[in-house]
């Protein structure tokens, strides 16, 4: 679909620019139009490559104050030792060297929508004709919970390795406690499948005790065939799963987690807060007035806001219901890039678009399971909607499966990044 209309957009592009140039409001009629991309994760580094290798007379900035990307996915297997940091680690060299990206190393810190303009922590003002936030999440706040001393993980770099420290620390026998925040979250099947990882490497090195599993959905979010099967075969008496359970305060000074039930004693463990959208798209007041809104509304068509005109939200941050994968992240930055392209041409986006999602799982150190599910434009709701017969998983995991999810990953990381 959008090499189709990618190609035809650039055999026409003469006079699609010239279309671009007298619709641009602000700008006089010979300036490059700019889009500024706010967060370099695989929403925002995708839609910074696709955009310039689509129409390279579009300036692209990418503020991000870290000089590489390091990935959630795969992270999993950096805690248990599988892989190492350098294995998800990916610099943003590419973007500039091969697409020409304008890259700000610094922090955003506030947008003014009225003059288009993006202040930094260093004091810069970035002005922009179209803006992307991809931000990915924060995190809700649990009383007595300090991640940096007790890492959720949830954004892989030093946390993961803390947390790799926490598994390492866990003395023979011992209990580790882990516990999945209120759906939507990033990555559906991820606690899951980080609580076999946990028990799988609790086995290997002859510690096994006990992983308990706080949920505080009803039942398992994502492939609940596949994960009970291996809570109940696979990890029996090792991982206790309990739905229904959240997490109120951690004392971890005696290391005591209390929940709406009952208060746990543990030697490690792995608290994930509840989510929702990052920082900057809450003061931006991209989540509007709703009570309790954690994510952006945007139009599915554009990524435009809903509320904030010329301001886009893409990625784990925008509340359209498809779920919050880096996967699902790179689709809907081509999405937004090929509605970004259209606009400064003076064409309407796409009126059909098309996402997907994938996600590996390892379930123990040789095999995996997988998730997958497209997603397509429903005019009639103005909603994305999971297409039927499109959501499929694996039977069972498998070694091959294994294999494959590093072929998906290293393409997915390519597609973003270079
Ligand atoms: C354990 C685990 C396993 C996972 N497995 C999978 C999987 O198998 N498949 C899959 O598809 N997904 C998986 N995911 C989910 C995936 O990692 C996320 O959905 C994805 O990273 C979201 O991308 P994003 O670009 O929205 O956010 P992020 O990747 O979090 O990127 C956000 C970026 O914005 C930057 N930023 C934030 N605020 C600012 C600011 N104010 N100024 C400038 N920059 C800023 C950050 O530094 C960061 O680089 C997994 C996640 C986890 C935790």
């Amino acid at each position: 679909m959008f090499s189709h209309n990618r190609r035809k957009l650039l055999q026409t592009s003469g006079a699609l620019l010239a279309a671009g140039a007298m619709s641009s409001p602000l700008r006089a009629q010979t300036a490059a139009p700019r889009v500024v991309v706010i967060g370099g994760g695989f929403a925002g580094a995708t839609l910074a490559k696709y955009v310039r290798l689509w129409n390279p007379k579009i300036q692209v900035t990418l503020i991000e104050p870290n000089p590489s990307h390091v990935s959630c996915i795969l992270s999993n297997l950096v805690m248990t030792g599988a892989l190492g940091m350098t294995d998800i680690t990916i610099r943003y060299d590419t973007l500039r060297t091969k697409y020409g990206v304008s890259i700000v190393a610094d922090r955003a810190v506030a947008i003014d929508p009225v003059n288009r303009r993006v202040s930094t922590l260093n004091g810069s003002q970035i002005a922009y004709d179209k803006l992307v936030l991809a931000p990915g999440i924060d995190f809700d706040a649990i009383p007595g919970l300090d991640s940096s001393v007790l890492p959720h993980a949830w954004q892989a770099g030093p946390q993961t390795l803390a947390l790799k420290a926490q598994l390492q620390a866990v003395p023979a026998g011992g209990t580790f406690v882990m516990s999945i925040p209120q759906a939507p979250y990033r990555c559906p099947p991820g606690p899951y499948e980080r609580a076999c990882l946990i028990a799988d490497s609790l086995l290997r090195n002859r510690r096994a005790g006990k992983v308990i599993v706080l949920d505080a959905n009803p039942d398992v979010v994502a492939e609940a065939h596949t994960f009970h099967t291996a809570f109940s075969t696979t990890y029996a008496g090792v991982i206790e799963y309990r739905p229904g359970t959240e997490v109120l305060s951690v004392d971890w000074a005696s290391k005591k987690i209390t929940t709406n039930w009952d208060t746990i004693q543990a030697d490690a463990a792995n608290i994930i807060p509840r989510q929702k959208a990052g920082k900057l798209v809450v003061a931006a007041g991209l989540l509007g007035s709703a009570p309790g809104a954690r994510w952006a509304p945007v139009n599915p068509l554009s990524y435009e806001s809903t509320l904030v005109p010329n301001v886009h939200v893409i990625g784990d941050s925008q509340g359209t219901g498809q779920p919050k994968s880096g996967h699902m992240a790179n689709a809907q930055a081509k999405v937004c890039a090929d509605a970004l392209v259209r606009y400064f041409a003076g064409e309407a986006p796409d009126p059909a678009p098309m996402t997907n999602s994938a996600c590996y799982s390892p379930i123990t150190s040789k095999t995996a399971s997988w998730l997958t599910v497209v997603f397509g434009y429903d005019a009639a709701s103005g909603l994305m909607k999971p297409v039927p017969n499109t959501l499929a998983e694996a039977p069972a995991p498998t070694r091959g499966h294994y294999e494959d999810m590093f072929g998906w990953a290293k393409n997915l990381f390519a597609d973003s990044f270079s």
